[in-house]
């Protein structure tokens, strides 16, 4: 590749677009005395599906030339930056879970407690008991429930759903392929991590990037604070603005499907399981409120910071908005998520829920997907698509693209079958 000065433009600052910036950081042909590198945001670093993700990582999730090298780089990077306090990386057990939701009466109303209504009353609390993997028991069942449970699969330190919800257990994952992280602290350290080495993070929304004789001239953009048009001149341009990558660079196929979820501090410390649920409602599961039995299935993930995270299905009602600042939170939505958790656990019901919150995830319309690579346009970027798996996929993929724009190509992994250029219609 060419050895001469660089201004490379990375547009949006989800957790594509700051785990770009800082692999361009780290790049051996990075110079900050050669190259300038600027993260462009619209409203804040994590605004969208990146601040309010899950945080699941998993050496089964898809796609499978990109996601080992992603996972090796999460652990390497929480290993390198203090990851496990400074962005909650940990090695989580994963779980499906199928659970018989009982009826609650109103949000943080008394309900049987383990087995209470059938007559076997709340074991007391021996004292927590820390198993080897670090998670925290406290043996609050007693010797005939837990036989049971043991029966369909249920581990020992999954004490925080009701005994009398769960009709069957699956592992999905060990600490030995799934881990978790907390999306927004990692995507904000990211980013800091490369304002560190050099980047200049700006705060303002692309309006155009604009060519000249095949190729990337300048980026154009609102200045966020003060509303004037300013350009910055760019050799290399790299489009990860999620769901809004289309709008960004028109021509790139992608669309966006918006999901709910909320955090909940729950009544005391649980141990760190991620639950695919899927729950079975009984008619008028909620009092007073008029409702078919149905099936429902929440995704639920412990943190290390004593929170649990809930997020629903995903929903077409409302159209992306023009920024992450204005997209419509459902608190209807968001109240049905939680009555979901509660239907299940004391230890949800009764607790706090905290954040109510709502995001689009970026989805590829021809299918499949990410996008990771060049375009057809010389020095235009774009690495967008990521659909459920772009926490997992992020520091992969920002690694590829640092090296797409230095070497010219991707050495670390092969996602030829991600080329951008295959369904770009520009
Ligand atoms: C409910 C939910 C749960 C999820 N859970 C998981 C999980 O457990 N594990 C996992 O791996 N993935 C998960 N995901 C998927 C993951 O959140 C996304 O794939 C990922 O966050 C996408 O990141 P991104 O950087 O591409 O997009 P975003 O996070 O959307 O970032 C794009 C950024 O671009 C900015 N932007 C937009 N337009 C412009 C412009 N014109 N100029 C400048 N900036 C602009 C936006 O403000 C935004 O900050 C989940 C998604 C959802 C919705």
């Amino acid at each position: 590749m060419s050895d001469s000065p660089k201004n490379i433009v990375v547009i949006g600052g989800g957790i594509i677009g700051s785990s770009t910036a800082y692999f361009l950081t780290r790049h051996p042909s990075y110079n900050p005395s050669k190259h300038t590198i600027t993260l462009l945001e619209a409203t804040s670093i994590a605004a969208g599906a990146s601040g309010k993700a899950g945080g699941l990582l998993a050496l089964w999730a898809y796609p499978s030339c990109l996601v080992p090298l992603s996972y090796r780089l999460h652990k390497s990077l929480a290993d390198e930056h203090g990851g496990s306090s400074r962005w909650g990386y940990r090695a989580v057990n994963v779980g499906q879970i199928d659970l018989k939701g009982r009826h609650i009466t109103a949000p943080h109303a008394q309900a049987s407690s383990n087995g209470a209504g059938k007559g076997e009353g709340v074991q007391g609390l021996h004292g927590p008991d820390v198993s080897t993997d670090g998670n925290v028991s406290l043996k609050k069942r007693s010797k005939e429930s837990y036989s049971n449970l043991r029966g369909m699969g249920v581990p020992e330190d999954l004490d925080w759903v009701a005994d009398e919800s769960v009709q069957g257990y699956e592992s999905m994952g060990s600490t030995k392929n799934t881990a978790q992280v907390h999306p927004y602290q990692f995507t904000t350290s990211m980013a800091a991590l490369a304002a560190e080495k050099g980047v200049n993070v700006v705060m303002g929304s692309c309006t155009e990037i604009t060519t000249a004789k095949g190729g990337v001239e300048k980026v154009k953009y609102t200045d966020k604070e003060t509303g004037e048009e300013k350009t910055i001149d760019a050799t290399d341009v790299v489009v990860t603005a999620g769901p809004w990558s289309g709008t960004v660079w028109p021509g790139a196929p992608i669309g966006a499907l918006r999901a709910h979820s909320v955090t909940i501090r729950p009544t005391r410390e649980v141990s760190g399981y991620a639950l695919f649920t899927q729950i079975a409602l009984p008619k008028n599961y909620k009092e007073g409120v008029k409702s078919k039995a149905m099936h429902v299935t929440p995704e639920i993930y412990a943190r290390p910071n004593n929170e649990l995270y809930a997020c629903g299905e995903g929903d077409n009602m409302v159209p992306l908005p023009k920024t992450a600042a204005d997209v419509v939170v459902d608190e209807g939505r968001c109240q049905d998520i939680v009555d979901y958790c509660a239907s299940f656990s004391d230890e949800m019901r009764d607790g706090e829920v905290l954040v109510r919150q709502a995001c689009y995830l970026p989805q590829v319309e021809t299918g499949g997907g990410p996008l990771v690579g060049p375009t057809n346009t010389k020095g235009v970027y774009i690495a967008t698509g990521h659909t459920c798996w772009g926490i997992q996929n992020g520091p992969g993929t920002g690694k590829l693209v640092s090296e797409f724009v230095f070497d010219g190509k991707a050495s670390s992994a092969n996602v030829s079958s991600l080329d951008p250029r295959r369904v770009l219609r520009r």
